[in-house]
């Protein structure tokens, strides 16, 4: 049997760009189907586009809150053009995906822009638009990787899909709302809600429970709770979500929450309550409404979880003998470096020989882009108890010198877990300014199995944050499981 390719990338994002170029660094013929803009999610809705916003409330941040303390006249105002943000802003995705578009010329990889969908589990099926007349083409290849990512999820309510944006909606605002209700407790909720409230719209942040970011460590979520608090943000906690959004004529929106508490005069409601994956429409099972976006999976038969995920092993093998899937899609773990070393990896292994390559979901760090950052890598408090082994958490919590001549600037917060007699290293979390560039190089440390002596054992640099993080002293001791159980 013979194909028209030997690889066929469902999807041109992250993931399916990163294998699809390694294909070809192997000689393989690979194509990439895409149908919208390349570069994915990351840099036309996400990554990209969201680090420049922060990067902007980060200037504004400094602008209202420090620029005074280190001798700054502030008699003229310093305003905000937010048009001229977002253009800007936007000129720069543009040329990304242009970047992209040459790094297929000069890597070999062909593209085509129109949805796929399967036809057999060799042929995809393009449907395309030229110049206004639909087109189908079909392609075959051995090998055919889905690489679809995901799309913002709106829950069900009355008036929700119509009167609020997610976050792909936040990036089209072309100004800046006065007043803002941002829903949801992840990433992207508290992100763009720091963003929102730095560049000074009235931000009100709705969580069901408690509070944001649950599922990190308390220091981490307690340490941002606070921060958020501090810096203006209305938290609105134990509201269950959010029954109802109406819109007037003026398009102001009234915002009711299940808990009975009412948001009134919101020009944006931005819904950030998680994320599905590009997969199949018809979803008759799952919660969140179908859209027309279809893979037809029946077609090639595979197979995916009640929540739509595609279903791999760890070697991104699907149930289809050649059939694979990785990134957003798979709904392991949805960061880019991830769908890139799945895409990367899994063309190492099935066209350069290398039978074991594969990622590992171990220790992955990850940097939440608030205002000050969050960086974290390793087990929580609470999972590293399930070691079974003594911890000793070492804890501090200070003033950066960013803030030297301003205290009322946020505080760093620092934890680091470690467990057993050799004090391994097993989790790190950090909140506080600049710790999103500090965590990567102690991510390494902890990945090579580094202990706290090895902390200990290198020399500080002075001034900095992280040189706190390498001279802890004082240690909380965890008894181990089978003790505390004992105990109890
Ligand atoms: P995607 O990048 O989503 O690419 C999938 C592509 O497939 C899309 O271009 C889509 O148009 C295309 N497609 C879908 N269906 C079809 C079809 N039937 N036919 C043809 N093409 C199709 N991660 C980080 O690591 N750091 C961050 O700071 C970060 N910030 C984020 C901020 C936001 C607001 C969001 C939403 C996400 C963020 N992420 C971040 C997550 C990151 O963007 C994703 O994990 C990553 O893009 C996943 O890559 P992927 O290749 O799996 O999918
Ligand atoms: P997340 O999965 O991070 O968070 C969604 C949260 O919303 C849930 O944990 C839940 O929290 C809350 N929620 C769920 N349903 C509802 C509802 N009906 N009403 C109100 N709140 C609800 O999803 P995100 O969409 O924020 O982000 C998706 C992924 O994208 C992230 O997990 C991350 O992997 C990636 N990302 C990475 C970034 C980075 O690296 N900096 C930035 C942005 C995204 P609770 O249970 O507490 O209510």
């Amino acid at each position: 049997m013979t194909y028209d390719f030997d690889l066929i990338c469902i999807g041109g994002g992250s993931g399916g760009i990163a294998c699809a170029k390694r294909s070809a660094s192997y000689g393989k013929k690979a194509l990439v189907i895409e149908k919208s803009r390349l570069g994915g999610t990351c840099v036309n809705v996400g990554c990209v586009p969201n680090k420049v916003m922060w990067s902007a409330a980060h200037i504004a941040h400094t602008v209202k809150h420090d620029m005074k303390h280190y001798g700054f006249s502030t008699e003229s105002e310093v305003k905000l053009d937010f048009p001229k943000l977002k253009q800007a802003r936007d000129n720069y995705v543009k040329r990304l995906n242009g970047i992209y578009a040459s790094g297929f010329e000069k890597a070999g990889v062909e593209c085509v822009f129109g949805e796929a969908t399967f036809v057999d589990k060799h042929t995809v099926k393009v449907v395309s638009q030229e110049d206004g007349t639909k087109k189908e083409t079909n392609y075959t290849a051995e090998k055919i990787v889905i690489a679809t990512g995901g799309r913002p999820h709106f829950p069900p309510g009355e008036g929700i899909e119509e009167n609020c944006i997610s976050s792909d909606g936040f990036f089209e605002l072309e100004d800046l709302p006065k007043v803002a209700v941002v829903v949801g407790a992840g990433y992207i909720a508290v992100e763009l809600a720091g963003v929102l409230n730095s560049l000074g719209a009235e931000t009100h942040l709705v969580v069901r429970k408690g509070k944001a970011l649950r599922e990190f460590d308390p220091m981490i979520s307690d340490g941002l709770d606070k921060e958020m608090v501090k810096a203006g943000i209305m938290i609105h906690r134990h509201t269950n979500g959010v029954a109802k959004v109406t819109a007037d004529d003026q398009k102001k929106k009234t915002v009711t929450l299940h808990s009975g508490d009412v948001i009134y005069g919101a020009d944006v409601v931005l819904m950030a309550a998680g994320r599905v994956p590009n997969t199949e429409d018809l979803c008759t099972e799952c919660e969140w409404a179908p859209n027309t976006e279809t893979l037809h999976l029946e077609s090639c038969g595979v197979k995916v979880t009640p929540r739509k995920y595609i279903v791999v092993d760890e070697y991104q093998n699907t149930n289809v003998d050649n059939i694979y899937a990785l990134g957003d899609v798979c709904g392991v773990v949805e960061l880019t470096p991830m769908a890139i070393a799945a895409g990367r990896r899994l063309a190492d292994r099935i066209f350069s020989n290398q039978s074991e390559r594969k990622v590992d979901y171990a220790n992955i760090p990850s940097v939440v882009f608030t205002h000050p950052p969050i960086g974290s890598v390793g087990l929580t408090e609470r999972q590293a108890r399930r070691l079974g082994e003594e911890l000793k958490i070492y804890e501090t919590s200070f003033t950066p010198m960013r803030y030297a001549l301003n205290q009322h600037g946020s505080t760093t917060a620092m934890k680091l877990i470690c467990a057993g007699q050799q004090e391994r290293i097993v989790g790190i979390h950090l909140i506080g300014e600049g710790v999103d560039e500090m965590l990567q190089g102690f991510a390494v440390a902890l990945k090579m199995g580094a202990s706290k002596a090895d902390l200990d054992n290198t020399i500080a640099i002075h001034p900095v944050s992280a040189e706190e993080l390498v001279t802890l002293k004082e240690a909380r001791i965890v008894a181990a499981e089978s003790e505390l159980k004992l105990a109890s």
